[in-house]
């Protein structure tokens, strides 16, 4: 447990800065979503509407909401236009979109690939495929990962993995590989699958380009649209989501990100002076965020 980060709805530092912030960058799974999937639940998985108000208010109240995850294209697709927002950041970064209709366009990002890395006609996530990144690491840790079906499937810039992995143990495998490639620790899961771990919770991993994350995917993005760090929050649950507090003024995690050993071993490796905290839970925690950023934003 990590002691010092200060709570969002009572640290006055957070209500100014949130009163310039004009667009939030939101994790998905464990943070806009509850345990199972749905936004129209509590933090316990109930019927509840305690996200589904704070998006209609924030909606009517003209601030935008950008999902940023490890999913693929199309799910981002789909829930970005349910939700009426109008743009999504897709594969942990590596797929920026603006608009869900036909007229959208799109930025994909290959962070520091030289341009002549992918070979022709291929995709990044067939290039990545192409150096056999998922088989080398389940070969070096028996047990402890796996491709994550069926969403592992339906990819363009990234693999999607479950496992119990050391991060810097699995990069050093990677390492080894002709191709720079990096290890991502995206939250906690829910099922071992076919694992046979049980000295830690499973984890989502994604196996990217070099340099792709979710804070090089803000940068774009708010370039794109013209605003500045300074107008922007994040919310989510992950050691990957903290990354977030690179590119954004408020960066808040969700109460259950302090159980995942990835977060509290980040914020005791780099301290920050732009991170708080929610005191619920998942759904709770990001519909207790969206109140304090509507107060402040006036
Ligand atoms: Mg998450």
């Amino acid at each position: 447990m990590a002691p010092d980060i200060p709570l969002i709805a009572t640290d006055p530092r957070a209500a100014d800065a949130l009163s310039r912030v004009r667009v939030l960058y939101t994790d998905l799974d464990g943070t806009l979503v509850a345990k199972g999937g749905s936004v129209l639940a509590d933090a316990a998985a109930s019927p509840s509407l305690v996200v589904a108000e704070q998006i209609v208010a924030l909606n009517r109240a003209g601030l935008a909401v950008v999902p940023i995850s490890g999913r693929g294209r199309t799910q981002l697709r789909e829930l970005t236009q349910l939700l009426g927002w109008d743009g999504y950041i897709a594969e942990a970064g590596g797929i920026i979109v603006h608009g869900t209709g036909l007229d959208f366009q799109e930025r994909v990002d290959l962070g520091e690939w030289p341009d002549d890395v992918a070979a022709p006609g291929l995709s990044p996530f067939e290039t990545i495929n192409q150096v056999r990144a998922a088989e080398t690491l389940i070969e070096a840790f028996p047990g402890r990962v796996e491709h994550y079906a069926p969403w592992q499937l339906d990819r363009e810039v990234s693999l999607l993995l479950r496992g119990c992995l050391d991060v810097a143990e699995g990069q050093a495998v990677l390492d080894t590989l002709p191709l720079p490639l990096d290890l991502v620790d995206n939250g906690m899961l829910r099922s071992y699958g076919t694992l046979t771990c049980r000295d830690m919770p499973p984890h989502a991993y994604h196996v990217v380009p070099r340099g792709v994350c979710k804070a090089r995917a803000i940068d774009l993005d708010l370039a794109w649209r013209g605003l500045s760090r300074e107008q922007a929050a994040a919310i989510g649950d992950s050691a990957t989501d903290l990354q977030m507090a690179d590119a954004v003024s408020v960066m808040t995690l969700v109460g259950n990100a302090f159980g995942s050993n990835g977060v509290v071993a980040g914020l005791e490796r780099e301290p920050r002076d732009n991170v708080w905290r929610t005191a619920g839970d998942r759904t709770e925690g990001w519909a207790e965020f969206a109140r304090v950023w509507r107060a402040a934003a006036g």
